[in-house]
C-alpha cells in the first residue's frame, strides 16, 4: 500500500517527486499538460530526462498522470470529442516520457445525447486514443459523482467500457475516487457500506483492475452528485467507513493519491477549502505549509493502520 498526492510540476517536474518524499509520501500524481488547456505544450527533453533519472534513483518511484479536465470522449459535440481523443493520446505519449505507470481520465458526460450514445462514443474514443498512443502507461477510467449526464457514477458503465475493449484489456483499468463514490451514492462512510461497495466493484469489474485510488474526503452529502473535495478527515465521509475501506485486504497493493489543494502558510481556514481538483497547482513552494502536508500523510497511514514510508 502506498500513499501519494498530486503535486505541482513547477519549477521543474522532478520537484514533484522530491516534495512528495519530503512530506512522507511514496507515490506522486502530476499533470503533464495544462489541466484546462487543449494543447499539450512542447516537450522539454532535459526536464523529462532529469525526472526519469531521479525516478530511477528513488528506486522506480510510482508516477500517476492525471489527464486534463477538458477531456470528454463521450461528448455529442464531434469537434469536442475529436479534440478529446487527440489530447488523451498526447497525454499518454507525454506520460510515457515521464515513465508514468498510468494515466487517469474522467470518463465524461453524454451531454444530452443519452447514455447509450455516450457510452458508444466513450468506447470508440478510448479505442482510438490507445491505438495511436506510445506504449507504456495504463489508461485508468475514473469514476465520477454521476448525475447531469455523467457516465461514471455507476460501476456498470465502467465495466461496460472495459468489457467492450478486450483488445486493450492489458492497458485498461480503473481509478476510484472516494469523494466521487460518496457523491455518487455509494455509502463508504460506514464499515458495512464500504465493504458492500468493494464487493460490488469486485463483482462488476474486479478490484484487481483498480491499481490507483483517489483518497479524498467530500464536502457535499452522500448521493449529492456534487464533486467537492475536502481534505481527508475534514469533510463529510465518516472516518469509520474510510478506515474500513483502507484496511480491506483486497486493497493492500493499491496506491492512494490525495488530491486536495496544498496547505498554504497562514491559510485563513485551517479546514481544507480545496473546492475541486482544479486548485492543485501552486507556483510558490515557499508559501506551502509542508509540515501540515506531512501530518496529512501520517493521518492517512494511521487510518489505514500501516507504518510510515521508510526514510531515505
Ligand atoms: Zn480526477
Ligand atoms: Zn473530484
Amino acid at each position: 500500500m502506498r500513499f501519494g498526492r498530486h503535486m505541482p510540476v513547477v519549477p521543474a517536474p522532478k520537484e514533484a517527486l522530491l516534495r512528495t518524499r519530503e512530506v512522507g509520501g511514496d507515490a506522486t500524481q502530476i499533470f503533464v499538460t495544462n489541466p484546462r488547456g487543449w494543447r499539450a505544450p512542447a516537450p522539454k527533453p532535459a526536464e523529462e530526462a532529469a525526472f526519469r533519472a531521479l525516478r530511477a534513483e528513488l528506486g522506480g518511484w510510482p508516477v500517476v498522470v492525471h489527464a486534463a479536465y477538458l477531456i470528454n470522449l463521450a461528448s455529442s459535440n464531434m469537434e469536442f470529442a475529436e479534440k478529446s481523443i487527440a489530447l488523451l493520446r498526447a497525454t499518454l505519449d507525454r506520460a510515457a516520457r515521464f515513465e508514468a505507470m498510468s494515466v487517469v481520465f474522467h470518463i465524461g458526460s453524454h451531454t444530452g445525447a443519452g447514455e447509450e450514445a455516450g457510452m458508444a462514443r466513450l468506447i470508440a474514443g478510448i479505442d482510438r486514443a490507445l491505438d495511436g498512443a506510445a506504449p507504456g502507461p495504463m489508461l485508468l477510467l475514473e469514476n465520477d459523482v454521476g448525475g447531469g449526464g455523467k457516465l461514471g457514477g455507476r460501476f456498470e458503465n465502467i465495466a461496460r467500457a472495459l468489457d467492450a475493449l478486450p483488445r486493450h484489456a492489458a492497458r485498461l483499468g480503473v481509478c476510484l475516487d472516494t469523494a466521487h463514490l460518496w457523491g455518487g451514492g455509494y455509502d463508504i462512510g460506514a464499515p458495512e457500506g464500504a465493504r458492500r461497495t468493494l464487493d460490488e466493484a469486485d463483482r462488476v469489474f474486479g478490484l484487481a483492475r483498480v491499481p490507483v485510488w483517489h483518497l479524498n474526503d467530500a464536502q457535499a452529502g452522500l448521493g449529492s452528485h456534487l464533486d467537492r473535495h475536502a481534505r481527508l478527515g475534514e469533510g463529510r465521509i465518516p472516518l469509520e467507513g474510510l478506515k474500513a475501506l483502507l484496511r480491506d485486504p483486497r486493497l493492500a497493493d493499491a496506491i492512494f493519491i490525495m488530491e486536495t489543494a496544498l496547505t498554504t502558510l497562514g491559510e485563513a481556514r485551517e479546514t481544507g477549502e480545496a473546492e475541486s481538483e482544479t486548485e492543485l497547482d501552486v507556483r510558490d513552494a515557499a508559501k506551502i505549509d509542508w509540515a501540515a502536508e506531512r501530518r496529512r500523510f501520517d493521518f492517512a497511514r494511521a487510518l489505514a493502520g500501516v507504518a510510515a514510508a521508510s526514510e531515505a
